[in-house]
């Protein structure tokens, strides 16, 4: 049964948890939540007004930040001061951005290429992370006012390709917003669940998400299996976008009037004023019909306040057939990134069940057709392409909340997860596949007496050997106390949170010494990477078997060889002369057979030598308890 709560200070009655759904877009940005009664997702808004809050921050002269609508009018004439596509600079450093430095009309900070970036607005700073943390302050204050109960819990949406830095850049903005991010979501599985697909435990299915924003560009393919999303490729541009239509209208409209685009330079205001208006011509030709539709937006028919006489002689036109000509182009490099992620995706058209539209300017007809002839089937748009985001992270929070058992969307480990050990052998603590979260705990020991420390090298990889693996990071336990060989017990658990990060933790049991390290395990790891580390597994299985089996033998071997060598310097009155020299001998050979390459040699040699000496250790346990009886300390030294 579901638990309700009284808010106490609205009265208002509420579920146990709400658990918003937010699209953190580079454009705009949006908050949804599951219908209490309806069940059915909702992006949240104010009254008439719009869903959609645009993704601008303004300050005043004081330094006051508003955000949205409010802040959008300031783009144009106030551009120092109004801060856009925040998005575009999370978890980079200006050396990551430079090439675009042209498309920021406001400062963005150069002075130390390699740190994060930073914005300046006036004479203050800010990380595009607090820039973000405004947008996500007021979608919280949106969806409390609305919902009338706090909001401290949300789901983010990001796009598949960003990076761990990225991801962990967004997190850090909900948590600056005073939201608790339970999971990042990839965007196109947020778009995925909104048209309710990878519901179904049984569900086996391939999708292409095509999202075309007002600035970025992506394809993603998708494999859902058994609840899992996984992406097995991306592509796609960064700067192109809903926006570019606009920019081409605009020069087509230039160039048809006889004007250079000096006039728009000089003239901010006109330059807003037309780009709005390319942008609602733009909106109205996807409304209306396909064929010739001439758009006559005149002097007179402009909702628009103009202060400029020159505009008199303006004749804005525009017919479907030549916005398409001119979009044609930009629709192409689109297609030809659908084409490369297929084939990164080792896959053709004819393989994708399913395709579904993301972003306000998959609206555009021709853009529908396009992609729809590419895969050669009809396309997915019924949702709202701008809101479909958001309304599958309220789909993916509303299941973290709990209040729909039946589905428990998880993520998977590509590469198998563990910790180098005697010989350069890697033991898999979390094997790959498994699926996230999840934490393993193993204990291990120390190898040498009185060692102080013991070093944790963390390896991603199929591989037997972890030299052939990928080393993900390394610490030192340090301050275990002084112990003979074998008597610490170092557990080391591995956890991955929900979003992939690894947590590795080692702790001396007996002293409580504790040491731990956070790591990426997708840090800058391409898909084709991934792929490639797992045919090497498999060309390399029998080679690794058997090097692991030599491995294992010497390391067994060399053990008993310092143990035996220790107890003789110790114990050697309790030796016969004549055991002595069998016993060396049996070391010899040992010693030798440890030299090839041949582990049957070494297993024989070592079982030898164990055979030697067995009776030694037992008359020494002999001593070692007739000593205790006497009241001494058996462990001596
Ligand atoms: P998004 O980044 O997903 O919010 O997309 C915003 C972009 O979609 C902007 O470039 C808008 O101009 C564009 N857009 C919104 N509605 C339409 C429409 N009806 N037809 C064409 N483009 C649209």
């Amino acid at each position: 049964m579901a638990k309700i709560g009284i808010n106490i200070v609205t009265g208002s009655l509420q579920q146990a948890e709400l658990i918003v759904g937010i699209d953190l877009g580079t454009t705009n940005s949006l908050v949804a939540i599951i219908h209490p009664d309806t069940k059915k997702p909702i992006a949240l808004k104010e009254h008439d007004s719009s869903s959609l809050v645009p993704s601008i921050v303004h300050f005043d002269s004081y330094g006051n930040a508003s955000v949205g609508e409010v802040a959008k009018q300031y783009l144009e004439t106030e551009p120092q001061n109004t801060i856009f596509s925040a998005k575009r600079l999370m978890g980079k450093s200006y050396n990551d951005v430079k090439k675009n430095a042209n498309f920021f009309t406001y400062k963005v900070i150069d002075d130390n290429t390699e740190s994060l970036v930073k914005v300046q607005v006036g004479n203050q700073f800010f990380s595009p992370i607090e820039l973000s943390s405004f947008i996500l302050k007021e979608l919280k204050q949106r969806a409390e006012h609305i919902m009338k109960t706090p909001v401290t819990k949300a789901v983010i949406t990001v796009p598949a390709y960003f990076n761990d830095a990225q991801r962990q850049a967004t997190r850090d903005a909900g948590k600056l917003a005073g939201l608790d991010v339970l999971r990042i979501v990839n965007e196109p599985t947020a778009a995925s669940l909104a048209y309710g697909l990878g519901l179904r435990a049984d569900e086996e299915k391939t999708i292409a998400v095509y999202d075309l924003g007002g600035g970025t560009f992506d394809v993603s393919i998708l494999r859902i299996t058994n609840g899992i999303f996984e992406v097995l490729s991306t592509n796609g541009d960064t700067y192109l976008g809903g926006d570019d239509f606009d920019r081409l209208i605009i020069q087509y409209w230039l160039q048809q009037n006889g004007l250079s685009e000096e006039v728009l330079h000089n003239n901010k205001q006109l330059s807003q004023t037309i780009r709005l208006i390319a942008e609602d011509a733009k909106k109205q030709l996807s409304n209306l019909s396909i064929t010739n539709y001439e758009l006559p937006i005149t002097n007179d028919d402009v909702r628009f306040s103009l202060h400029d006489s020159l505009l008199a002689k303006f004749n804005f036109q525009l017919s479907t057939a030549d916005f398409n000509k001119l979009i044609q182009p930009l629709i192409d490099r689109t297609i030809t990134s659908c084409s490369d992620a297929l084939k990164d995706a080792g896959l053709t058209t004819a393989d994708v069940d399913t395709i579904v539209m993301v972003g306000g300017s998959t609206r555009v007809p021709a853009v529908k057709n396009a992609v729809s002839n590419f895969f050669g089937k009809p396309v997915n748009d019924t949702v709202n392409p701008d809101e479909v985001v958001a309304l599958g992270a309220a789909v993916q929070a509303d299941i973290l909340a709990g209040n729909n058992k039946d589905f428990l969307l998880l993520d998977i480990t590509p590469l198998s997860l563990g910790l180098e050990t005697m010989g350069g052998l890697m033991d898999v603590l979390i094997p790959r596949n498994s699926k996230i979260p999840t934490k393993v705990g193993r204990q291990y020991t120390t190898y040498v007496d009185g060692q102080g420390s013991m070093r944790i090298s963390v390896f991603q990889g199929e591989r037997d050997m972890v030299k052939d693996n990928r080393k993900l990071a390394e610490f030192n336990l340090t301050g275990i106390p002084g112990m003979p060989a074998g008597l610490p017990k170092v557990e080391v658990n591995f956890l991955i949170n929900a979003d992939g990060i690894l947590v590795v933790t080692a702790k001396e049991l007996r002293s409580g010494v504790q040491q731990s390290i956070e790591v990426k395990p997708q840090y800058g790891l391409s898909d084709d990477q991934v792929e490639k580390m797992l045919m090497d597994s498999i060309t390399h299985a029998k080679d690794d078997i058997q090097t692991r089996a030599l491995v294992e033998a010497r390391t067994e071997g060399e053990q008993l060889l310092g143990v035996t060598e220790k107890f003789l310097t110790k114990n050697a009155g309790l030796i016969t002369q004549e055991e002595m020299i069998v016993t060396a001998q049996a070391m010899q050979a040992l010693q030798l057979a440890l030299t090839m390459e041949d582990k049957n040699l070494i297993q024989a040699k070592t079982e030898e030598l164990n055979e030697v000496t067995r009776p030694f250790a037992e008359r020494a346990m002999d001593a070692a308890i007739n000593t205790a009886m006497k009241g001494q300390n058996i462990l001596g030294n």
